[in-house]
């Protein structure tokens, strides 16, 4: 729930209904009065934002609202295969919900799910959650920030890339001010388009439209015996709760082998051809989400 409404506050288009010259306008085709100037803007269709103070209006005035729209989501691997974890089988011979595997799921399961005020607790990240460095360059709004920041890559096959010194849109838990700096865990929500007008050096006054990553500021699940047990006995009172993990199993094709074999006529021996699903490798790395059951 609290997930959904920073999502949306995110995204908010702060200040469009309010700006003086209803900037609004100018993403609407230009009016028929002004046939002729209708192939220069939409020649440069990156700047539309640039166009806004109309002809007549003092240059001294700067548009300072702000538009941030999603651009581009955070798209999570969706899971290969899925399996159950039953906690009534935990360490009974043969079975393979050992307690060693319980913890490691655990694991990826705080790691993958953000502290919020839903009634379990916490629900599941639906972005990459990394560890944002940052330096904040402008203050957008409702605890949005432009910053400088630093991240290593998150997720499988670094699926969000690390970012180096980089702009990215920020929304904190608190407020903060041109210059402060700090690390958070952030979750990556995907890159959001930004139209403002910059008030830092060297693109001060310039409005312009960026295309950035954007983070939220969470908490995740603690990885200790005690949110183990506050796990263990949601999931005995009903929650219904996963981790996803890649896991290494056989290559089905080859069965293992890492190539298939093929009858030659008039030869003792098969032909070994190389298996293209694994790479020849034997093994292949696929997504698999857990359920865990009482
Ligand atoms: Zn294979």
């Amino acid at each position: 729930m609290t997930l959904r409404l920073l999502l949306a506050l995110l995204a908010l288009p702060l200040g469009a209904q309010t700006s003086a010259f209803g900037t609004k306008v100018s993403a609407e085709p230009a009016p028929a009065t002004a046939p002729a100037a209708a192939p220069a803007s939409a020649a440069s269709p990156t700047t539309a934002g640039t166009a806004a103070p109309a002809a007549g209006i003092s240059d001294e005035f700067v548009d300072n609202s702000v538009q941030i729209s999603p651009f581009r989501p955070t798209l999570l691997p969706e899971a290969k295969s899925t399996r159950t974890f039953q906690l009534s089988k935990l360490n009974r011979l043969g079975s393979t919900e050992t307690t060693k595997e319980l913890q490691r799921l655990f694991s990826a399961f705080a790691t993958q799910s953000i502290v919020d005020g839903s009634p379990a607790g916490s629900s599941k990240a639906v972005g990459y959650l990394t560890t944002v460095n940052y330096s904040i360059l402008q203050d957008l709004g409702d605890n949005r920030y432009l910053a400088k920041a630093a991240w290593p890559a998150a997720g499988p096959n670094e699926a969000l890339a690390a970012g180096v010194d980089t702009m990215a849109l920020l929304l904190l838990e608190k407020p903060a001010k041109p210059g402060d700096t700090g690390k958070i865990t952030g979750m990556h929500v995907g890159t959001v388009a930004i139209l403002f007008t910059p008030d830092f050096a060297p693109l001060k006054g310039r409005r312009l439209t960026l295309r950035r990553e954007a983070f939220l500021e969470c908490a995740t699940l603690e990885d200790s015996p005690a949110g183990l047990q506050r796990f263990v006995e949601a999931i005995a009172a009903g929650a219904e709760l996963s981790a996803t993990t890649s896991e290494t199993i056989p290559c089905k094709k080859c069965g293992g082998l890492g190539f298939t074999r093929e009858a030659q006529k008039g030869q003792l021996l098969d032909k070994r051809v190389p298996c293209g699903d694994c790479a020849s490798t034997g093994k292949l790395i696929i997504s698999v989400e857990t359920k865990f059951v009482p």
